[in-house]
């Protein structure tokens, strides 16, 4: 964690600030380590500072690397008030107007808060090493808990109760869900961020399931669309349709790649079959620590990809009333293309 430091605060000096508060527990985390309910860092080119309180100190003293542990008796913003200096950036975007206004009461004279939200958020966006096994390695469990869904069977079951299971499957697996999966069967698939429902998944129908992975506080993200039998000629003409789109797509992933780029390559083939207003959402979104989180890859994006991001590219046709199809991959993007960590196949499957 040493390292992500020292970059974040070459970014503050970048950014002309003298310190950065980071109080959003997510980049703490991912600063130092912290994986408790309580935590703030200060970041100055000399002072790399964790605070927390009494509660947290012990469990600090193991999981932060880097950061001098400071534990805040009992005033906490004003523990973190005596460590700010100068124009100090704050996380503009996370702390809420009610606590910049607490805070901002504390301060020492010279102090002033600016908003600088979004800088931690940047080094998160390129993955190193470790960071890149643990999302492969909540990908690979999730890829588990859907060959374990489908052995199971889904035609007869409620979308609720499949979704359930699998996720009951992933805490079993010692992971948990990235966000609650979805299920979303015949019509309901029409709807992409469907809460799955009581109904019950008929046969011949397209059953659209996201799902992902949270293990070791890294996100995995995925999606596929099964068939319940022989789901009809329209069904399997939208999912081919989608299926080719994800494919250029993932052609078009590389480092120098602009996001709403890649998005528009999707885009074409789904426009030019006239499905381009059934095609609501981005194409992507990066993962780490959070399952949404930098870069976009979508039409409105202005970020360009760079090797050691992840992504998801998603492709999705619904019609409303009848169907939808979805399919995710999470991918890394590499220098010259990107590694798929997904292992489920692409071709329709009929299951049971
Ligand atoms: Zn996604
Ligand atoms: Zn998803």
């Amino acid at each position: 964690m040493r390292g992500r430091g020292d970059r974040l605060a070459a970014l503050v000096d970048e950014r002309g600030l003298d310190c950065l508060l980071v109080s959003d527990l997510v980049n703490v985390r991912y600063l130092t380590g912290f994986g408790g309910t309580n935590g703030a860092c200060v970041c100055a080119p000399d002072v790399r500072a964790f605070l927390t309180d009494f509660r947290y100190t012990e469990r600090a003293a193991v999981e932060v690397d880097g950061w001098e542990v400071v534990t805040v008796e009992d005033d906490w913003l004003g523990g973190i008030a005596a460590r700010l200096s100068g124009r100090t950036g704050y996380e503009d975007h996370k702390m809420s107007v009610r606590t910049k206004g607490k805070l901002e009461d504390k301060l020492a004279d010279g102090v002033v808060l600016e908003g600088a939200g979004g800088l931690v958020e940047r080094l998160r966006r390129v993955k190193d090493e470790d960071e890149l096994a643990a999302i492969a390695a909540a990908a690979e469990l999730a890829d588990g808990v859907w060959r374990w869904s489908l052995e199971r069977g889904l035609t007869g079951r409620g979308e609720r109760e499949v979704a359930s299971a699998a996720e009951a499957r992933m805490r079993e697996l010692g992971a948990e869900p990235s966000f609650p999966a979805i299920v979303a069967a015949g019509p309901n698939g029409a709807l992409p961020h469907a809460e799955p429902g009581e109904r019950r998944i008929g046969k011949g129908e397209l059953v659209v399931f996201d799902m992902g992975a949270k293990l070791d506080g890294y996100c995995s993200d995925g999606t596929r669309t099964f068939a319940t039998g022989e789901p009809g000629e329209r069904a399997r003409g939208v999912y081919e349709l989608v299926r080719g789109a994800q494919e250029v797509a993932l052609a078009a992933v590389r480092s120098g790649a602009r996001g709403e780029d890649v998005d528009a390559v999707a885009r074409d083939p789904i426009d030019a079959a006239g499905h381009g207003d059934r095609f609501g959402h981005g194409l992507g979104h990066g993962v780490g620590l959070e399952v949404h989180e930098e870069p976009r890859v979508s039409q409105r994006s202005e970020d360009v990809l760079q090797a050691g991001e992840v992504v998801t590219i998603e492709p999705g046709v619904y019609l409303p009333g009848e169907l939808g199809v979805r399919i995710e991959d999470l991918v890394v993007v590499t220098e010259d293309g990107h590694r798929n960590l997904s292992g489920l196949p692409k071709p329709l499957q009929i299951v049971d």
